[in-house]
């Protein structure tokens, strides 16, 4: 079995429950979820006017080759109604393969591990909470000595339905 790593993140319609959905459905079609971190509150990377993102990272084994898991998750990117207006814009549902295996892969459709990985603590948080001492096939440093070094000034804090009330009431 492969073990891949997945970034799951909405911004717009309601995240909580498309990530769920999302999660779900990789369960269906991808393979076996083995781990899932808690969802955090992001603020959003790349374009800032525009609502905090929910991120997850799970990780999942699966008999599937890269491409197949990629074609996988876009077609339930599609399904669950993605709406990409604008390059690091809003989204109802974006799924990214962080890493699978320990492989390094140049294709023209996909890069593993992920280009952004090291220096996005968006990703990383969510991804120390469950692999911690993962290894990054290329650069050689576990998820831990990613995030201590990791510059990212973006807020990235646990989601509970009660603190996105309370952002809301203030
Ligand atoms: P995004 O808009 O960030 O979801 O990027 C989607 C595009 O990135 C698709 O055309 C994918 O083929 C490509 N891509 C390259 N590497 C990856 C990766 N590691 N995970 C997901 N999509 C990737």
């Amino acid at each position: 079995m492969n073990k891949v790593f997945l970034l799951l993140g909405a911004n717009i319609g309601d995240p909580p429950s498309q990530l769920a959905q999302a999660l779900q459905e990789i369960q269906d079609q991808v393979g076996k979820v083995e781990a899932c971190s808690s969802i955090y509150k992001s603020e959003a990377w790349g374009v800032t006017e525009q609502p905090t993102f929910l991120n997850q990272v799970v990780l999942v084994s699966t008999p599937l080759p890269p491409i197949s898991v990629l074609d996988c998750i876009q077609s339930i990117e599609n399904r669950l109604g993605r709406l990409r207006l604008t390059k690091w814009g809003a989204r109802v549902i974006d799924i990214d393969i962080l890493y699978f295996n320990n492989t390094n892969i140049h294709h023209e459709r996909l890069i593993v591990p992920h280009p952004h990985l090291p220096e996005r603590r968006f990703v990383l948080v969510p991804l120390v909470e469950i692999a911690p001492a993962f290894v990054h096939p290329e650069l050689g440093m576990t998820t831990t000595d990613l995030l201590a070094q990791c510059k990212d000034p973006l807020i990235v804090q646990p989601y509970t339905q009660q603190s996105d009330d309370a952002i809301q009431i203030d």
